[in-house]
């Protein structure tokens, strides 16, 4: 793979990042992860919009223009012929000589690294056709969640601890309701409506959400944004979640309990069909 690290485009065997940078010293980097289908990119412009918020938030100075994320971004498909998968983006407070919990001196080049990942079949994966199966596990996570950083060391026991029980993916539980899934925004669909928990620093901001939510109310769906329960989970007619790279993701279990049918449901289908055909239409 040709790779991208602070400027230069290089083989990923020399792309070398120093052991002094706060990105590995202290996860003090923000990241995303951007679709690309058909060799183009989907929600380009909400994915650099969030990231310019997240370097916001912790005060991480990047002055790359949206133009020229554009032009990383289509140079590295290019370079690597990329079809189907994705480009991932991160940015760390970079090198700053000596492990220290202050913010290095204005003028400290943040580190920048894009890379390619290719995943064929993305759009057509048969896991949507059978839905996937979650369980629940406290939210531990810490309270800017709205930030998306690289510090996905509970997400990634989270999956593990999915993966030990057989099962596909971990919805995390706070004060008694659903705050997300490891790595996605969850719905429940009760009655024709579709139930996710409304924005806050609880939950990232899903590019894929807002959109997702924007589809299904053209479709003149009925949506309410607030939180809500496992036990609801169980009882709703349907689930789902939503993800940049797993779009919309039928859920058919939570907790070893059947959701619905124990299939996938109508909306989470319709919204899957509806979502990847406008992503290819709008991608860039
Ligand atoms: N929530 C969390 C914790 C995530 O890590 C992600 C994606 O990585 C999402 C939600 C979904 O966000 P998006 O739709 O922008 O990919």
């Amino acid at each position: 793979r040709t790779v991208y690290l602070n400027g230069d485009y290089m083989p990923e065997t020399e792309a070398t990042v120093s052991i002094f940078d706060r990105g590995f010293v202290m996860g003090d980097a923000v990241y995303e992860v951007t679709c690309v289908l058909d060799g183009r990119l989907t929600e380009f412009d909400g994915h650099m919009a969030r990231l310019a918020r997240s370097l916001k938030e912790l005060e991480i100075p990047c002055d790359i223009s949206r133009d020229e994320w554009l032009e990383i971004h289509r140079k590295l498909i290019e370079l690597n012929g990329l079809q189907e998968g994705g480009i991932y983006l991160q940015i760390s407070r970079g090198d700053v000589g000596d492990r220290d919990f202050h913010y290095p001196p204005a003028g400290t080049p943040p580190t920048v690294v894009l890379y390619t990942q290719s995943r064929p079949g993305l759009s057509t994966d048969p896991k949507a056709d059978e839905g996937i199966k979650v369980i629940s596990v406290p939210d531990l996570r810490w309270h800017r969640r709205d930030i998306k950083t690289v510090q996905l060391l509970y997400a990634s026991m989270a999956k593990m601890a999915a993966e030990k029980e057989g099962k596909d993916d971990a919805w995390f539980v706070e004060d008694g309701f659903v705050t997300e899934g490891s790595s996605n925004n969850c719905y429940i669909v009760k009655n024709g409506k579709i139930i996710t928990r409304q924005l806050s620093n609880d939950i990232l901001h899903g590019i894929t959400r807002s959109s997702v939510l924007k589809m299904a109310q053209e479709a003149q769906m009925e949506i309410e944004e607030r939180p809500f329960t496992i036990a609801e989970a169980q009882a709703a007619d349907e689930a789902f979640f939503t993800s940049a790279s797993a779009f919309v993701m039928p859920i058919v279990e939570v907790d070893g309990v059947a959701v619905g049918s124990g299939k996938p449901g109508s909306v989470a289908k319709r919204l899957r069909e509806i979502y990847i055909s406008e992503s290819l239409k709008s991608a860039i």
